[in-house]
């Protein structure tokens, strides 16, 4: 019997500026794409694209001179944690971890981790994110069954810890072996699925709530199953000088991780503030790669080493962190941040400023090419290349808060916000026209977490108290 021959799906889109982001850093003025079902089939010069392509039978589209770029990717977003924004703001952090956060998460259904992450996924794709790395949350199931609706492409992985004080009885009560089996099971049930969108990654939540053995069975699991490992890495001083104390290193959780050889391609370490000059050369030496989330250092952790990192030859990428560690979940804002907080650091470190550090081409970096490298995607995401999956976002820089474009590169990471973006594909399917999210009714959503959350926040016993004179 003859194979029925699946008939594709051809998009032209032409008149865009295309920011490639490919290693030759070609930006067209005019610029046209092809995609054929989810994958790019050329990209040149407007005129060309037509003349070779228009022929045929595609839907084509003209961008009327609006950017097209590689869809944004976000390296570090705990998706379960949306439905807590604002249940911890300007408090200290033994109260944001023991008395908001660790309630909250023990308390979350498979249901509420799917409403929270449709929530959370409809902002980040609103600012342009097509990929995200899923820092380590709540039922991984509800976050696939989220992921897989809105078409998005992410790495998901499970919250993981076998030890530590004061952590929720239910928490307690899993044994390492219990962890590895439970993540090895999600491998099994939503690994490679939703079209090759969803890939399970290991967790472990951070070095305070992790024994030796979860620290060396994840390494080992990862390995045999070829994925990557996800962990909160040197957040802040005291977990550098529990580690000294407990596991007797020189400095912290990064020479601890080299020590057990943790330190390996595949882990992506977030935010990494803490770091000294020896252990920013045992990262770069083994090719982990930072996830830097600058709103979120600047809340709770401090100033991360950006500069002397990617200096080292590290791969450095851009992630949001939580709701209740950023409240925005914009991945725009981030840019804009990570340029401004890196260049006054200078300030500190040196005694004068630098505007030059961290330049815009830097950040587009960060949030692309490096961004797809760090979730061990980058064969395939990351720049708009042939052959790569059509994965982009359109940008309407023709409104009050980008005109006019002198330089265009450097007005997408100082002027660009979230609103400037009005339209997202993942996989070469639209996840967002016209700034309307096309896979989920935005209203019935939005309905939807209130409820959750206020039932999810009763059920934990979290009462937030009022602030100013509320009458
Ligand atoms: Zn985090």
């Amino acid at each position: 019997m003859e194979a029925e021959k699946k008939s594709s799906v051809m998009v032209l889109l032409h008149n865009a500026f295309i920011v490639t982001m490919d290693p030759q850093s070609r930006v067209f003025r005019n610029g046209g794409i092809v995609i054929e079902n989810d994958e790019i089939k050329a990209i040149d010069q407007s005129s060309h694209i037509l003349h070779h392509f228009s022929a045929l039978e595609h839907q084509i589209i003209d961008l009327h001179g609006q950017i097209l770029l590689p869809g944004f990717i976000n390296t570090h977003v705990h998706t379960s944690q949306q439905l807590a924004r604002g249940i911890a703001d300007d408090v200290d952090l033994i109260t944001w971890l023991h008395h908001r956060i660790w309630p909250y998460e023990s308390n979350m259904t498979e249901e509420d981790s799917y409403i929270s992450t449709l929530l959370c996924a409809i902002e980040l794709i609103h600012s342009g994110v097509t990929c995200f790395a899923e820092a380590g949350g709540q039922h991984v199931s509800g976050m696939a069954r989220a992921v897989e609706l809105l078409g998005l492409r992410a790495c998901l992985t499970q919250s993981t810890m076998d030890f530590g004080e004061g952590l929720p009885t239910s928490w307690t009560k899993l044994t390492t072996h219990d962890c590895i089996q439970s993540q090895k099971e999600l491998y099994k049930k939503h690994h490679d699925t939703a079209d090759g969108r969803i890939r399970i990654w290991l967790g472990i939540r951070q070095i305070m709530n992790s024994t030796d053995r979860l620290l060396l069975e994840t390494r080992e699991t990862a390995e045999e199953l070829k994925t990557g490992i996800h962990m909160h890495v040197a957040e802040i001083p005291y977990e550098n000088e529990v580690v000294m104390d407990s596991r007797k290193v020189d400095h912290g959780t990064v020479s601890y991780l080299e020590k057990i050889k943790l330190l390996r391609g595949n882990l992506l370490a977030a935010h990494t503030v803490w770091v000294n000059k020896t252990e920013i050369g045992f990262l770069s030496r083994a090719g982990v790669k930072v996830s830097h989330c600058p709103a979120a250092a600047m809340r709770m952790l401090g100033f991360a080493p950006v500069k002397e990192m990617i200096e080292a030859g590290i791969c450095v990428s851009l992630g949001t962190d939580g709701a209740p560690s950023n409240n925005r979940m914009s991945i725009v804002d981030e840019m804009y941040l990570a340029s401004l907080i890196n260049k006054g650091r200078e300030a500190c470190v040196k005694g004068t400023t630098d505007p030059t550090v961290l330049p815009a081409e830097t950040i587009l970096k960060m949030v692309t090419v490096n961004g797809a490298k760090s979730v061990l995607w980058d064969n395939e995401i990351g720049s708009l290349e042939v052959g790569k999956k059509a994965d982009m976002i359109v940008v309407n820089p023709f409104s009050w808060s980008m005109v006019p474009l002198h330089d265009c590169i450097s007005s997408l990471v100082y002027c660009m916000r979230t609103e400037n973006i009005v339209s997202v594909m993942c996989n070469g399917r639209w996840i967002m026209k016209d700034q309307k999210i096309l896979n989920v009714d935005e209203e019935k959503i939005i309905l939807m977490a209130k409820h959750a959350s206020s039932a999810l926040l009763k059920r934990a016993g979290i009462m937030i108290p009022n602030r100013m004179n509320v009458l």
